[in-house]
């Protein structure tokens, strides 16, 4: 990751007013997220002049092509709060979000969800979908369930695992001895994909920044990521389920920091999606195998019948 203690601090006083005019700019359709491409001349080098250039930014609406590029993009984001006081610290200040300054849960998930609209953002807006499926559940949760997209019965609730997955999801939580109000649950796109297909990868890249910012609002111990959707985007790497599972992950939402400073992240595990386990059911066991993986993570107990 680039140091901001590497930026340049001489920038032409006039050129600093315009990056930061471009950037309130951006702020205000609801752009936060600003990456810069690395060069390949010149990786690693940071020149001030390339970020007022609009052809060398690439903001979260601009996806890669491959999952390496995502791993690249990462890794060479540069965390830049925006709320633009002064134009001296504006490199500090580029990657603020509006709910960053609030402290009530309630009241900063509302301003995400303000912030979302009603999002045209990327093609599942206009594919069918009834309502945008935000996320449901304890505002301040210790453990968060990460799924795919809405389905049908998500999309006309407007809550999402509520249908036949839901349940199952239900269930697993609740033998994990905890009821689902006191988790948060929600998924990589809001909208559901026509069909229920999978979501392209650049849905995922669209839509993922809102839940990030959930998670950052959320704070919660663990993630546990339904289905290798949900794991790839959240961990921006490629991989099949089985390597995936089986162990937790240090995970830190990308571009997007928490308003606590104590907050520095969670761990994120990963298991079946409940409409797999529906399809195949034998895998139960190892999904309840990662589970008790993720209470004891929690120190939790399971009741007596799991046990
Ligand atoms: S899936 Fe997400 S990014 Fe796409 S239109 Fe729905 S809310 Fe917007």
């Amino acid at each position: 990751m680039l140091s901001l203690s590497a930026m340049p601090r001489t920038l032409d006083p006039e050129l600093r007013r315009a990056l930061a005019a471009r950037i309130r700019y951006y702020n205000e359709m609801g752009i936060y997220d600003f990456y810069r491409r690395p060069q390949s001349d010149r990786v690693g080098e940071i020149a001030a002049t390339t970020v007022v250039d609009e052809t060398e930014i690439a903001v979260s609406t601009s996806h890669p092509e491959s999952e390496e590029e995502i791993s690249s993009r990462k890794a060479t984001a540069v965390a830049m709060p925006v709320a633009i006081q002064s134009d001296e610290n504006i490199f500090d200040l580029i990657a603020l979000k509006p709910e960053q300054s609030v402290s009530d849960p309630v009241k900063a998930l509302k301003i995400i969800r303000e912030d979302l609209g009603d999002c045209t953002r990327c093609v599942l807006h206009k594919q069918g979908r009834k309502q945008i499926v935000f996320g449901v559940g304890n505002p301040t949760a210790e453990l968060m369930f990460v799924g795919e997209g809405p389905g049908a019965d998500e999309d006309a609730q407007g809550e999402p695992f509520v249908g036949r997955a839901g349940q199952l999801l239900n269930n697993m939580i609740k033998a994990m001895g905890i009821t689902r109000e006191q988790v948060y649950i929600a998924n990589i796109v809001k909208c559901r994909p026509p069909g229920n297909r999978t979501p392209e990868r650049e849905e995922c890249a669209t839509c993922s920044p809102f839940l990030m910012r959930q998670i950052a609002v959320i704070k919660p111990k663990v993630i546990v990521a339904l289905g290798a959707v949900a794991a790839k985007t959240l961990l921006a790497m490629s991989a099949s389920m089985a390597q995936l599972r089986g162990r937790f992950y240090d995970f830190r939402p990308a571009s997007v920091r928490s308003n606590d400073p104590n907050w520095d992240g969670c761990k994120l595990a990963v298991t079946y999606h409940p409409a797999f386990l529906l399809r195949d059911p034998r895998q139960k066991g190892e999904a309840w195998k990662d589970l008790q993986m993720v209470m004891k993570e929690l120190g939790m107990k399971a009741p007596k019948s799991n046990s």
